[in-house]
């Protein structure tokens, strides 16, 4: 059976499934969007995926027509239509068609379209053995010029800084402010652990605030682990305990070395380990059920 995609609340086949070339989501990179996860029928954080994708589209002045209620429906019946209880949701907003300028006064109509597939992990020996990571040459783009917590469409920035980590051989890449500061990686937020002691980065220097990152922080502090949002430099890393990544597709997943430098023993570490299993307990119970 062939996937089926919602766009604007109609199903299509994959294969069938089509945006305008003047849809300014294309044109422009003028859009929203989420990447959500469901776990044997559960979408973990769905409301928080939600309302971050709304308060992306409220600043970016974009309208998503239909409500967080209708929205969250929408999710829903595009996984039982494609009878997946462990998926990938891609939810999508753009400003939808308009004509060759800028202006989004012209595309009255915004598009949004929901792909749900089967989930693509990192190979399991990164769980394992741990990544191996480079910083950037690609400084991250100035918070004042792009709010680092609108997950827009424009993902440009973090691209070119992709490309750094594949011409260095690597997955992943730490992308610095101007200032020298560690913000995140291209699809990541960043955590070292020094003393016991849980660190990563404010938002506010420009990393996505992410849903993944909170779920840590919220984990550690249950289990009296201390954790603080502060400015850190790549040197900070390097001397880290230990170093680990989150996101919704990579979950946690352990930091090894970076720039060639090993980082702790060179292992996986410990409290990292432990981060993971609370994780992944969470995962069990913390979200929206649905039945196929
Ligand atoms: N930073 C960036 C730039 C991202 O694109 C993502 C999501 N892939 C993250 C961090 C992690 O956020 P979340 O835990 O909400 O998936």
């Amino acid at each position: 059976m062939s996937l089926k995609i919602c766009i604007n609340g109609k199903f299509y086949d994959k294969e069938k499934a089509r945006i305008s070339v003047f849809d300014h989501g294309l044109l422009y990179g003028d859009g929203v969007f989420e990447g959500i996860r469901s776990y044997s029928g559960l979408i973990f954080r769905l409301k928080q995926h939600i309302d971050r994708l709304y308060n992306s589209a409220k600043a970016i002045r974009l309208n998503i027509p239909i409500n967080k209620e209708k929205m969250t429906r929408e999710v829903i019946s595009t996984l039982k239509k494609n009878k997946l209880t462990n998926a990938y949701i891609r939810l999508v907003v753009t400003r939808g068609v308009g004509d060759l300028g800028l202006d989004p006064r012209k595309c009255p109509h915004p598009t949004y379209f929901i792909i749900t597939d089967r989930i693509k992990l990192y190979p399991q020996e990164f769980y394992e053995n741990g990544l191996h990571i480079v910083t950037a040459k690609t400084k991250r783009h100035l918070p004042e010029a792009l709010d680092p917590r609108i997950k827009s469409l424009n993902y440009l920035n973090n691209i070119l800084a992709k490309i750094n980590a594949i011409d260095a051989g690597v997955e992943e890449a730490i992308m610095l402010t101007h200032e020298e500061y560690v913000t995140e990686c291209t699809g990541d937020n960043i955590f070292m652990i020094k003393n016991s002691r849980l660190i990563t980065p404010p938002s506010e220097l420009g990393a996505l605030e992410g849903i993944t990152q909170d779920a840590v922080i919220e984990i550690a502090r249950k289990n009296k682990i201390h954790v603080s949002e502060k400015k850190i430099k790549v040197k900070d890393l390097y001397g880290a305990d230990e170093c680990f990544l989150t996101g919704t597709a990579a979950e946690l997943i352990p930091v090894v070395k970076i720039d060639n430098r090993k980082i702790g023993t060179g292992n996986p570490g410990p409290i990292t380990e432990f981060l993971t299993l609370e994780f992944h307990k969470l995962t069990k119970k913390d979200g929206v059920r649905y039945r196929i």
